[in-house]
């Protein structure tokens, strides 16, 4: 049950594609909110770093998706997509070797 999970920072967003709120921070992990049943949320077959809280391993993960991608710099769009959710939760830019 949620109660169960760790304790997470309050991020709560879209990372799984729905229009409305469909993710939420547990331990620095987003857990999918709709994937579950009876009030059990399942354990993500993904390991998705929250943004707000695990802000590093978060632009890890997605560096390595645009790299993957093809995209020529990767760790560049990483940062600016990962400060686009950041500044939409009113949360502090991340700035690289600062905030952490
Ligand atoms: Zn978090």
């Amino acid at each position: 049950m949620a109660e169960m999970l760790p304790k997470g920072c309050g991020y709560m967003g879209h990372d799984f594609g729905a229009p409305y709120l469909d993710s939420e921070c547990f331990g620095g992990q987003l857990y999918d909110l709709d994937d579950g049943e009876n009030g059990l949320i399942n354990e993500p077959e993904e390991y998705i770093p929250c943004p707000a809280c695990n802000v590093v391993e978060a632009v890890k993960r997605l560096t390595m998706h645009y790299y993957h991608s093809g995209e020529d710099r990767p760790w560049h769009l990483a940062v600016a997509r990962i400060n686009v959710v950041r500044r939409s939760h009113g949360l502090q830019e991340y700035v690289p070797g600062h905030n952490r």
